[in-house]
């Protein structure tokens, strides 16, 4: 099976498993942003923490970027690498003020999908997936973002090839299907890497996916 249609397969099965992504509720771009900036190199639970204890003691961006950088790095401690969000988070919500007067992501929404991602990966600890989550997720621009799970999945499966860094899959991913699924696509492969195709010791022999996945045909398993 070729690439394409073997990628529209792998999202007809897992829509099958996981739904259409009944999970996600989105946030404001600007909100999404520092959220995600916050859930680098961290779990779930850790960033909600930290994004909420920020928002409790300054429940506004104006807030959060004028607070002394002591207290925003206390504050958001428990989603780890703080000593280096926190300058990056109020860095950015310093550049959003300088160029467009105002602490929000709307200007965004005016920008062909390429300069938007220019724009946002401009910003200091902002790479392609935070881009595209932003751009995605909240502005419902066409931008596929990849994490680590998505990643792994999709090499073993053989929808990239296996030596595609992170930052080219989200080229090649966005390339090989339609935009209309990239948000269910991307929610739904994460769940399975979460859940079956995990780094160590994924369940091949249970896996709805097994008969078009080239790693298990291998026997060779990309983490
Ligand atoms: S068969 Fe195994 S390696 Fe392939 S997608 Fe399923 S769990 Fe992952």
């Amino acid at each position: 099976m070729e690439p394409r249609e073997k990628a529209l397969e792998v999202h007809r099965r897992l829509l099958e498993i996981y739904g259409d992504c009944p999970k996600y509720v989105p946030k404001a771009p600007l909100d999404e942003l520092i959220n995600t900036i916050l859930s680098q190199n961290t779990n779930d639970r850790n960033r909600d923490l930290a994004y909420a204890r920020l928002r409790e003691r300054f429940p506004t961006w104006e807030a959060v970027r004028d607070a002394p950088l002591a207290a925003v790095t206390d504050l958001i401690r428990p989603a780890g690498l703080s000593t280096t969000k926190a300058p990056r988070i109020q860095e950015a919500l310093r550049r959003i003020t300088a160029e467009r007067g105002a602490l929000n992501l709307d200007f965004l929404r005016q920008m062909p999908v390429d300069e938007a991602r220019r724009w946002l990966t401009g910003l200091k600890g902002v790479g392609p997936k935070t881009a595209a989550i932003v751009l995605l997720f909240t502005l419902g621009m066409p931008a596929f973002p990849v994490d680590t799970h998505i990643h792994r999945v999709t090499r073993r499966l053989g929808l990239i090839p296996p030596r595609t860094s992170r930052e080219k899959a989200h080229e090649l991913l966005e390339a090989l299907v339609p935009p209309r699924i990239y948000r269910a696509f991307h929610l739904n492969l994460i769940e399975h890497g979460r859940h079956t195709c995990r780094a160590r010791r994924p369940q091949c022999e249970s896996c709805a996916l097994r008969d078009l996945c080239d790693a298990r045909a291998e026997g060779v398993l990309a983490v």
